[in-house]
C-alpha cells in the first residue's frame, strides 16, 4: 500500500499515520520528522533546514525529493509506505510521479485529512498549552505566530495538490475533524481493498514504449524490433519489397539493378 496523507500541520496526519503503520505493515515516511533527524544530526541538510523551519517556511524542493527518493529505496519501504507532509508542493508532486514512475510504482490513495482552520488554531494551541502544563519540551516551530505562517504555507502551497491529485483521480477526502476513531474508520472506508500491483517494466526501466527510430538509420535493427513488440511499418510490406529489391552483395545495389535491366 503506498499512501499520501494531506492536511494543514495538526490535522491529524501523524496519529493516522502511526495506525496505518501498523495495520499494513508499511512505514511512514515523515519528511518533517527526517528533516529533524538531520537538524538533530548537524548534517549539511540539516543546516540548511533548522533556520527555514524555525521560521515555518518551507525547504527547498530539491533538497526534500532527495531525501524522499533515497528513503523510498530502502529496504523498509519495499511493501509501502505513508507519505507525511510531502509532497507539499506542485513540483515536489511532478517529482514523486517521477520518482515512483521510474521504479514501476503508483499511489494506491492519497488521503485528504479536510479540517476547519480556526477550529485547528484551537486546538493546537491547547495542545500546546497542556504540553506547557505538563512541563514538556515544545518544538520550535509550536508558537501561534509559526503555526499561522504554517497555515499560510499550506494554504498556497499545499491546497494546489488537492485538485492536482483529484485530476489524477486518487484523492480521498475525509473529514479530519472528526473524533480520532471516526477519522480511521473514514480512512478505512476511503482505501481501496487490494493495493496496485506494482507495473511490468520494459527492458531499461521504461514504462513507455519507446519511439520508433525510422529503421534506415539503424540497420539491422527490425528484428529487435518485432521482438519488443513493435511493428515496423512499410520495411516489411510486400508492395515495398517489390518496389525496391534488397541491397545484398549478390545483387550489387540499386545502380548494378538499374544497369542489369536496361
Ligand atoms: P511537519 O512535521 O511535516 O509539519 O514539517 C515541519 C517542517 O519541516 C515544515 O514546517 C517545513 O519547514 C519542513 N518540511 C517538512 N516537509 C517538507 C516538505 N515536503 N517540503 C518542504 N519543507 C518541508
Amino acid at each position: 500500500m503506498r499512501l499520501i496523507l494531506l492536511g494543514p500541520p495538526g490535522a491529524g496526519k501523524g496519529t493516522q499515520a502511526l495506525r496505518l503503520v501498523a495495520k499494513y505493515g508499511i512505514v511512514q515516511l515523515s519528511t518533517g520528522d527526517m528533516l529533524r533527524a538531520a537538524v538533530k544530526a548537524g548534517t549539511p541538510v540539516g543546516l540548511k533546514a533548522q533556520e527555514i523551519m524555525a521560521r515555518g517556511g518551507l525547504c527547498p524542493d530539491s533538497l526534500v525529493v532527495d531525501i524522499v527518493a533515497q528513503r523510498i529505496d530502502q529496504s523498509d519501504a519495499r511493501k509501502g509506505f505513508i507519505l507525511d507532509g510531502f509532497p507539499r508542493t506542485v513540483p515536489q508532486a511532478e517529482a514523486l510521479d517521477r520518482i515512483l514512475a521510474e521504479r514501476g510504482l503508483s499511489l494506491d490513495a492519497v488521503i485528504e485529512l479536510r479540517v476547519d482552520e480556526d477550529a485547528l488554531i484551537r486546538r493546537i494551541e491547547s495542545r500546546v498549552a497542556e504540553m506547557k502544563a505538563r512541563g514538556e519540551a515544545l518544538r520550535d516551530d509550536d508558537s501561534p505566530e509559526v503555526l499561522h505562517k504554517r497555515l499560510a504555507a499550506y494554504r498556497q502551497q499545499t491546497a494546489p495538490l488537492i485538485a492536482y491529485y483529484g485530476r489524477q483521480g486518487v484523492l480521498r477526502t475525509v473529514d479530519g475533524m472528526a473524533a480520532i476513531p471516526g477519522v480511521a474508520e473514514a480512512i478505512d472506508r476511503a482505501l481501496p481493498a487490494e493495493p496496485a500491483a506494482p507495473r511490468v517494466l520494459l527492458p531499461g526501466g521504461k514504462k513507455k514504449k519507446p519511439r520508433e527510430k525510422p529503421l534506415k538509420s539503424r540497420p539491422g535493427k527490425a528484428r529487435k524490433a518485432v521482438v519488443l513488440g513493435i511493428k515496423s511499418k512499410g520495411r516489411s510490406s510486400p508492395a515495398r519489397s517489390k518496389r525496391l529489391p534488397k541491397h545484398t552483395a549478390k545483387t550489387g545495389g540499386r545502380r548494378a539493378i538499374a544497369r542489369r535491366a536496361r
